[in-house]
């Protein structure tokens, strides 16, 4: 039997549930099919550990593009707190670090003279006042039909040279030349060129002189969230931020489906008829069923829609035919990072005795982040081994927002670790050695860990009810296997510049709005959309407004 649908969404994550919200509000039948049982993807929270009371950000853990539009719209209860420290790098195998302190510029200074740096200073807030410009003009595009780059280009240079920058410099610095390149001209301290280095790295394998500026894309969605590139604690962790755009759903009189997962997609003008679109499904039950649409989002990755598509065989269109489709990411895609959650009885005391380990963990602490161990990991990682260092970033939730933790929890003095190490490409596993890598990867980022601290991180894991140690490591695999994410990109697959090349057609509300397949009615609503990844709801947003557009 044959339901009928105005719009389908293949996916419940925050992506798909903010489409749902926003089509549903605009009086359309709507309905989710999520495979899991909960709704979010991967922005989630969950009890990690059996009988503990803490509600980790499992995967994504921090939100920085989530646009105060969107909020409005939907009428959004979400709290982000702001972090008092942007960083903290310890310098390998010394005693000091680099600590950034947003409220205290004076110390900001003391601490980069402290580690020999002091000429970087100067050089960081002048760096960061162009990305501030770039992020000011861009930021408030992202939710609008997308601007080509000439005029994308034009506005940024308008803005800088009204702030005082030389903006074709700018320009050039952040979004022609390697980020990298840029990186190692401006600042002469490898510590600091490494932390800058960083954001262009998180969720991308790539060198510190990337020619694809594959990195400089990374980067620029890493400084422009908000319009000031600023990184915030989601209260309650990240299954708040899914939870009030599920919420929104529900009340706009979507259907939100769980547990259902989508078989196949018969798509465009063959069998399906030039106005609808087939999805099969298998309901929790195990039955499967057949819902046609007149569209269909896409929120899980262009990937499993090339699947999908291929099972449905879809009126002839096939992996290939979306492949060539403007804007869609469809070959490889790798993610290079792997994930450790940690519950620790109390936060972990520093090599540098000096410094307070509240304001070290109070931000993202750089752990084995220079310049030339992000170069060597790299190097390592592309030939093959796992780093023999592997870069770390950690955060510590519970810090700026204990409320994840139970009441005892809180009381005991415990706090959450979140480890996202980098260049450990998927490439380096196989399903035959996911357990074993996991494990070794495991190891790996204790041990770079240990290195900065002055007492070993695993004496201090709180046990869970069945005296297990509370760590959980989730590698690319894993990521595959569970949210389905291609390699275990943690974006869908390559980032995609915020704009369209000026040659690129604008014909269509699709392309437009950078949801396009290729396939009419078949819209991308998930991160593998133009300006789609991260925690942001943008893909949703721009997804809709195609849909609302197009009718
Ligand atoms: C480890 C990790 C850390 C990250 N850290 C951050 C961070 O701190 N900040 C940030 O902004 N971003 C971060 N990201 C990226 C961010 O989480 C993603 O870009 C974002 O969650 C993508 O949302 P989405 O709704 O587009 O897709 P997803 O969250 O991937 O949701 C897609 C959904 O589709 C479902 N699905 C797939 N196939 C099918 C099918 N056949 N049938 C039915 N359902 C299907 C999946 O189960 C999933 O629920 C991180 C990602 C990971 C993995």
């Amino acid at each position: 039997m044959t339901e009928h649908r105005d719009v389908v969404i293949i996916g419940g994550g925050h992506n798909g549930l903010t489409a749902a919200a926003y089509l549903a509000k605009a009086g359309l039948d709507v309905q989710v099919l999520e495979r899991l049982d909960v709704l979010g993807g991967a922005a989630i929270s969950a009890e990690a550990f059996a009988g503990v009371d803490a509600r980790l950000s499992r995967y994504s853990y921090l939100v920085s593009l989530l646009p105060q539009r969107i909020i409005d719209d939907l009428g959004l209860e979400i709290a982000l707190a702001p972090r008092r420290y942007s960083s903290y790098t310890p310098v390998p195998g010394g005693s000091g670090g680099l600590l950034v302190d947003n409220h205290d510029l004076a110390a900001t200074a003391q601490s980069f003279a402290a580690i020999g740096a002091a000429s970087d200073a100067e050089a960081w807030q002048r760096f960061y006042a162009g990305t501030e410009a770039l992020a000011r003009v861009l930021f408030p595009t992202v939710t609008d039909p997308l601007l080509t780059r000439s005029e994308a280009r034009a506005a940024v240079v308008a803005a800088a040279e009204a702030a005082g920058i030389d903006g074709a410099a700018l320009w050039d610095a952040l979004i022609e030349q390697p980020v990298g390149r840029t990186i190692a001209d401006t600042f002469q301290n490898d510590l600091v060129r490494g932390v800058v280095y960083t954001d262009a790295l998180i969720g991308t394998f790539a060198s510190n002189d990337d020619e694809s500026l594959l990195a400089n894309r990374c980067f620029l969605y890493h400084v422009i969230g908000g319009g000031t590139g600023d990184w915030n604690v989601p209260v309650g962790g990240m299954g708040a931020v899914s939870g009030e755009l599920e919420r929104a759903a529900r009340l706009a009189g979507a259907t939100l489906t769980t547990g259902a997962e989508v078989l196949a997609l018969t798509a465009g003008a063959g069998r399906a008829g030039d106005a609808d679109r087939i999805v099969r499904w298998r309901d929790d039950a195990g039955v499967e069923r057949a819902t046609r649409a007149e569209h269909v989002l896409v929120n899980c990755s262009p990937h499993e829609l090339a699947r999908l598509l291929a099972a449905g065989d879809a009126g002839g269109a096939s992996a290939a035919d979306i492949d060539e489709s403007a804007g869609l990411a469809v070959p490889p895609a790798e993610g290079a990072q792997v994930k450790v959650n940690l519950l620790l009885k109390r936060l972990p005391r520093l090599r540098d005795e000096s410094l307070d380990p509240a304001a070290a963990f109070g931000g993202t602490f750089h752990i084995n982040e220079t310049f030339s161990q992000l170069q060597r990991a790299y190097d390592e990682a592309a030939a093959g081994e796992v780093p023999s260092m592997v870069p770390a970033e950690i955060y510590c939730h519970s810090l700026t927002d204990p409320t994840i933790l139970g009441p005892e929890l809180r009381a005991s003095g415990a706090q959450t670790l979140t480890v996202f190490a980098l260049h450990v490409p998927d490439r380096l596993l196989t399903e035959a050695t996911n357990d074993a890598m996991r494990e070794r990867l495991q190891r790996a980022v204790l041990d770079s860990l240990d290195s900065v601290l002055a007492e070993p991180v695993e004496s201090l894991l709180v046990t869970d009810a069945n005296g297990q140690p509370c760590v959980e490591t989730k590698t690319t695999r894993d990521l595959e296997h569970g949210l389905r994410l291609p390699g275990g990109s943690i974006f869908h697959g390559d980032l995609a510049w915020p704009w369209a090349e000026d040659d690129e057609p604008l014909d269509t509300p699709a392309r437009r709005w950078g949801v396009d397949t290729g396939l009419p009615g078949v819209l991308l609503c998930g991160s593998g959309a133009r300006r789609g990844g991260a925690v942001s709801g943008i893909a949703g947003h721009n997804a809709a407004m195609a849909v609302l557009e197009s009718r």
